[in-house]
């Protein structure tokens, strides 16, 4: 067979531009949940790695020195951003030196530039009361429809970063889409007993969930995110829910235990135990099963609840 000489050079200028077949890209994400989605889409494309453990506050990692050795070799980084990861992340990427998770690169996946942020607020931002949540909320990923908007965002950049695995990263994407999309009608149906349910969180973390399903967050634990509630603080609570009739209080697994146990005491309210990241509990391995273990855990609580 002979081929022009054109030919020739634009074949060489494809193989040039394509990673080897063994290459796997080397994609960092901040939290597991962002850790799991960018599994799906990527499949047996990427090397995944989470920093933050499921049982960690998002907003307060204990950043390891061996982060910076995971990003300083990374091709991709996807953070939540609106700030979740602020006070930990942008340091490491300091010090990983590595061009091509900069800010502004594809390599570097801002999940929260695709989703339409809860509670964000509308005066001036006042940072010195503490309040971790500037740009709004980012606890974004326990929307399963956000879920399925983060995976379409990492499947444009991952096809940025390897063109020739594009097919395959377009496909898991549909596949994982398709997939919350049955999921997702299933739990609506399951959950909706607990439409119109009053709850209290300890953090902001369930605002979107709440959203999804309709249950109604009354108050937080927290009176401001990232704030630890004062006496006085838990004594209006009480008399809230109270007033209210809240019936659950939901409890992220990094938050302590005994305000939690002090209003449900004084209230009737059942403290159930809720993952707000995939591996905040066992059976929570992975983003569709860290919704199945959050719907059974709230079910459960409800039924023991009633007399
Ligand atoms: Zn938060």
């Amino acid at each position: 067979m002979r081929f022009p000489i054109k030919t020739f050079f634009l074949m060489g200028l494809l193989a040039a531009s394509s990673l080897p077949a063994y290459a796997k890209l080397n994609v960092v994400a901040t939290t597991p949940d962002l850790g799991s989605i960018a599994r799906e889409v990527g499949g047996d494309r990427v090397e995944v790695t989470s920093l933050a453990r499921g049982t960690e506050d998002p907003h307060f990692v204990d950043a390891k020195p061996s982060f910076i050795r995971i990003l300083n070799q990374a091709d991709a980084v996807i953070e939540g951003g609106a700030d979740l990861e602020v006070g930990w992340l942008p340091p490491l990427v300091l010090n990983a030196r590595n061009p091509k998770i900069q800010l502004g690169q594809p390599g570097r996946i801002v999940a929260a530039e695709v989703i339409r942020l809860l509670e964000v607020p509308t005066g001036p931002i006042d940072r010195s009361l503490g309040d971790v949540h500037p740009f709004g909320n980012p606890h974004f990923t326990l929307d399963p429809l956000n879920g399925k908007l983060i995976a379409g965002r990492i499947k444009e950049r991952l096809c940025m970063l390897s063109a020739p695995d594009c097919p395959v990263f377009t496909a898991n994407a549909k596949q994982f889409e398709e997939k919350i999309d049955s999921r997702l009608a299933l739990w609506q149906k399951q959950m909706a007993p607990l439409r119109g349910t009053k709850v209290v969180t300890y953090h902001k973390s369930y605002s979107y969930l709440a959203e999804r399903f309709g249950l109604q967050v009354l108050n937080t634990i927290e009176p401001k995110p990232g704030i630890p509630p004062s006496a006085a603080h838990a004594r209006d609570l009480v008399a809230q829910m109270k007033g209210a009739g809240v019936a659950l209080i939901l409890l992220e697994p990094n938050h302590e235990r005994k305000t939690p146990a002090f209003l449900s005491q004084e209230t009737g309210a059942r403290v159930v135990l809720i993952p707000s990241m995939v591996g905040g509990a066992k059976e929570a391995g992975d983003y569709l099963a860290l919704f199945e273990y959050i719907v059974k855990a709230m079910l459960e609580a409800m039924k023991e609840r009633q007399p």
